[in-house]
């Protein structure tokens, strides 16, 4: 499932399927909230356990509140180690912005 990038400013309880949201307290990366492909959970996926690679930043627009807002986030997106759902308990991998469910 293709991922997509969620306003900077979503609730993260409102997630759709295959949202995610990049959390950062002013500069370096955190994680990012990942809306689970199977259940919706979103689960927090911290950048010291998944080690996530961001590609460029580039302008990208998401729906926040009825308007099209435009913010930056990465143009691609990887992590180094898949994570397990802690809603539904699934494995999911993500490379270039795609989330892979693993057997
Ligand atoms: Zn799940």
């Amino acid at each position: 499932m293709r991922a997509v990038y969620a306003a900077p400013g979503a609730c993260v309880q409102k997630l759709e399927r295959g949202q995610i949201k990049r959390t950062f307290a002013s500069g370096p990366l955190l994680g990012y909230y990942v809306a689970c492909p199977n259940c919706r959970y979103p689960g927090t996926y911290l950048h010291d356990d998944v080690h996530f690679i961001e590609g460029p930043m580039v302008e990208t627009t998401a729906e926040y509140k009825g308007t099209v807002i435009t913010f930056r986030a990465p143009a691609t997106l990887s992590a180094e180690e898949s994570w397990r759902c802690w809603g539904c308990g699934k494995r999911f991998a993500l490379r270039e912005l795609e989330i892979e469910a693993l057997p």
